[in-house]
């Protein structure tokens, strides 16, 4: 068995739509970044690529890359599902925490669990997300963006 920690942030942009866990989150303030800035499933192939010791998001889909601007952030995570699998390797669970101010994720989290789940080749009840405030401190806390904190199990 291999654990992974993976870990990301993005400041808001307001002029760009919220995608977290591969679900577009309506009526929320989006995330500034290259590709699409879905911060939790960056955390997540973070996690995984760290599991295998295959290096990181940015060493496989660097944002220096045209190639990924407005990248749909689902064929990342796809992406490193494969590389993992093809170092011999299968998903086994996944939990990850999010922490944001705003929007109000509960309404949110199990089609977030769902949609990952799909994307992992796992059932639903191996995918964990949890969403909490950061009870108004540091800048995730003044509301200036969203972090991911992300673990991941690979079984042989
Ligand atoms: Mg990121």
């Amino acid at each position: 068995m291999r654990i992974g920690f993976g870990y990301d942030s993005h400041v808001f942009d307001a002029g760009r739509p919220l995608r977290l866990g591969g679900v577009t989150i309506p009526d929320a303030p989006g995330l500034r970044g290259h590709s699409d800035a879905d911060v939790l499933i960056h955390a997540l192939v973070d996690a995984l690529y760290g599991a295998a010791a295959l290096g990181d998001i940015g060493s496989h889909f660097p944002d220096s890359d045209p190639r990924w601007a407005n990248a749909d952030s689902t064929l990342f995570l796809r992406t490193a599902v494969a590389d993992v699998r093809a170092a011999g390797y299968e998903v086994g669970n996944v939990d990850a925490t999010v922490i944001c101010e705003r929007p109000k994720l509960r309404p949110h989290i199990d089609a977030i669990r769902a949609r990952l789940a799909e994307e992992l080749g796992v059932s639903v009840s191996s995918v964990s997300v949890k969403a909490k405030t950061n009870e108004g401190m540091d800048a995730v806390g003044e509301g200036k963006g969203i972090a991911v904190h992300c673990v991941t199990l690979l079984l042989p």
